[in-house]
């Protein structure tokens, strides 16, 4: 597979209102836009870095999987993604190299990319998702 760059860094967090000062206003990136996955119960907001950006991820539901997440580990650092040319093609690879998936199909992400998590267990308790934007 091809891996191009790191596309985002998501970051778990209570609250986008909150935590977005501390990229606005102390690092001086630019907030581009907040969406809302509601398949994820999450909002998502978009501080582009050049090819790549951070996001913030918080959760809209107490039962969203973002919540429990930071329930049980805190705010942080949630995932890593990295973009992939073509996403059908990565993940048939990592199958046939017998790595657990969490998604074995793409679904639909913020931005209206297409995404796919790696199993933690791969990486040594990071989660991985991979991500093709058109
Ligand atoms: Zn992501």
């Amino acid at each position: 597979m091809k891996i191009k760059h790191i596309d985002h860094i998501g970051i778990a967090v209570k609250s986008i209102d909150q935590a977005a000062k501390f990229y606005t206003d102390v690092l001086g990136l630019k907030l581009e836009g907040i969406e809302n996955v509601a398949e994820q119960k999450v909002n998502v907001a978009f501080f582009p870095i050049t090819d790549s950006e951070v996001e913030l991820v918080e959760s809209t539901h107490p039962d969203g999987p973002v919540a429990k997440y930071i329930e049980s580990r805190g705010e942080g650092v949630q995932h890593i993604a990295f973009r992939v040319e073509n996403i059908e093609e990565a993940l048939e690879e990592l199958k046939a190299k017998g790595v657990r998936l969490i998604d074995e199909k793409p679904r639909k992400g913020a931005g209206g990319a297409k995404i796919a998590f790696i199993h933690p267990k791969e990486t040594n308790g990071v989660l991985v998702e991979l991500c093709q934007r058109d």
